[in-house]
């Protein structure tokens, strides 16, 4: 018997068992495509909840934040809390980030240990234009002055 001939028999000897091996084999590649479809899934919509959820909570604290300093611009009166930025008064700012993070600095003014005196609300324009008051930004074109 050539080896041709010897597959062949084989084959059918065993037809049975080798069509259930293949047909598992099969179901279990599907159920690993799926079960890793599945998963990538879930992840994404979880990653998809968790960013809402803490986007959410990040615009409530942030609310929550601005109303205790005053809820508008401290020079234009501007109130639209989306172009509302906190301003440290004396420049410490970078410093106060670095030691504490914005998420830290947050949190101390919320439960009252940080003093919120040296703090005031500014809209993105004019805290722009405070920088360059305070001589942290400069154009050099005489549009530096106030
Ligand atoms: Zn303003």
């Amino acid at each position: 018997m050539n080896k041709k001939d010897y597959q062949q028999q084989y084959y059918i000897d065993h037809r049975e068992g080798i069509r259930e091996r293949r047909r598992l084999w099969w179901i279990a590649q599907i159920e690993t495509y799926r079960g890793e479809k599945r998963q990538k899934r879930q992840v994404e919509n979880m990653s998809k909840i968790n960013k809402v959820t803490l986007n959410r909570w990040r615009w409530k604290r942030r609310l929550h934040l601005i109303s205790l300093l005053g809820s508008k611009c401290r020079k234009c009166g501007i109130d639209d809390p989306r172009v509302l930025q906190i301003n440290h008064i004396n420049g410490n700012g970078i410093k106060d980030y670095k030691k504490r993070g914005s998420n830290g600095l947050y949190n101390d003014i919320l439960s009252g240990k940080r003093r919120k005196d040296d703090l005031e609300l500014l809209c993105a324009n004019c805290n722009v234009l405070y920088e360059y008051e305070q001589g942290r930004r400069y154009a050099g074109l005489g549009l530096d002055k106030d």
